[in-house]
């Protein structure tokens, strides 16, 4: 295959950081990937996207962003971890794009390993939790669960236990930002643009300081809004179900005739009706409930709202657009 030359020398790197409430992570994280990114090419610039943190995150922002090379972005708000990577993405100026968490948990080791891949020619290189084992049961079972279910109800296949921790081509972040949808999940459209991709395995560290942000609730919001982005399994499912208990109500239609004919059984029957009604109308209700997921998700796109909105937007990038 055949390297591109400005692959090898003086390409340029822009560093994607969302930060929510990463006070006590911030100046220690941005000082140590200048020093490995300084290793890898002299030409950078480190995009910090603060999302509405709580705490002093902000007031750490503006002061790095006096610093050279690096832009600060401030959201009105939370928007989320999957707008701040599209805030990322949409301004960096790079030849290549390192998407990195603010917390220390994503190594900086592997970087210069991200680097060669990409320079032998791979347009995405992605990092593979390999071990997780200081997650909770709970958290490792949903999430191999939730694989299986989208693997199950798409076309493209999404790599498992693959996260945010990416290095992108140019290319690659061109046709992420093609894409209009509001429902921004990003581990599926990392997999729906293709282009030559390579896994790299790694073992994240513990949380540096702070919490994670992600609970249980918004990991199942999470999940959720991927299957009805990628996956029209759901909708699919309801019709082999209506299929099958019409088969077996016609079925048992017919021995109630015979058996009142041929027999002469009187028609009993009061607990089958009640079963059947109960059954019928839980099933019904489950099945208006995902179609209701869906039109709620093409409601959020019909709005055609912006993903994100930019408070404060402090340039000391010296990269060109
Ligand atoms: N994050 C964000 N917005 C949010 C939640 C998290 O930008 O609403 C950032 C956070 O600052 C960190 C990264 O996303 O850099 C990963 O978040 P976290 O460590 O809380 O998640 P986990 O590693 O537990 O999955
Ligand atoms: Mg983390």
């Amino acid at each position: 295959m055949p390297i591109n030359p400005s692959r090898l020398t003086n390409f340029s790197l822009s560093v994607v950081v969302p930060a929510y409430n990463e006070s006590t992570n911030l100046i220690k994280f941005v000082e140590t990937l200048r020093l490995t990114v300084s290793k890898i090419t002299p030409v950078y610039e480190i995009i910090i996207i603060n999302d509405g943190s709580r705490d002093n995150t902000d007031e750490i922002g503006v002061q790095l962003a006096q610093e050279n090379s690096i832009r600060y972005l401030s959201f009105s708000r939370n928007f989320g971890k999957e707008a701040a990577l599209s805030a990322g993405i949409d301004h960096a100026r790079g030849d290549a794009v390192l998407l990195i968490d603010a917390d220390f948990q994503h190594p900086m080791e592997k970087l210069s390993e991200m680097c060669s891949l990409w320079q032998s020619g791979y347009d995405m290189v992605y990092g593979v939790i390999v071990d997780r084992g200081n997650e909770s049961f709970l958290k490792r079972f949903g999430t191999r669960f939730f694989y299986s279910l989208m693997s199950a109800g798409t076309d493209v296949p999404i790599p498992q236990n693959a996260g945010d921790f990416r290095w992108l081509d140019r290319k690659v972040v061109n046709a992420l930002k093609m894409l209009p949808e509001r429902n921004r999940f990003m581990k599926g459209l990392y997999a729906w643009v293709g282009f030559k991709s390579i896994g790299m395995p790694f073992i994240p560290a513990d949380r540096f300081s702070g919490v994670s942000s992600f609970k249980l609730t918004s990991l199942i919001k999470l999940a959720l809004s991927g299957i009805t982005a990628f996956s029209t399994l759901p909708l699919r499912l309801w019709t082999f179900i209506g299929g099958f208990i019409s088969l077996v109500a016609i079925s048992y239609a017919i021995y109630v005739v015979f058996d009142t004919l041929i027999y002469g059984n009187p028609v009993g029957g009061w607990p089958t009706i009640t079963v059947a009604l109960m059954l019928f109308s839980g099933v019904q209700l489950l099945s208006i409930g995902i179609l209701g997921e869906y039109i709620g998700r093409i409601f959020d796109e019909v709005k055609q709202r912006p993903l994100y909105l930019i408070a404060k937007d402090h340039d000391n990038s010296s990269l060109d657009s």
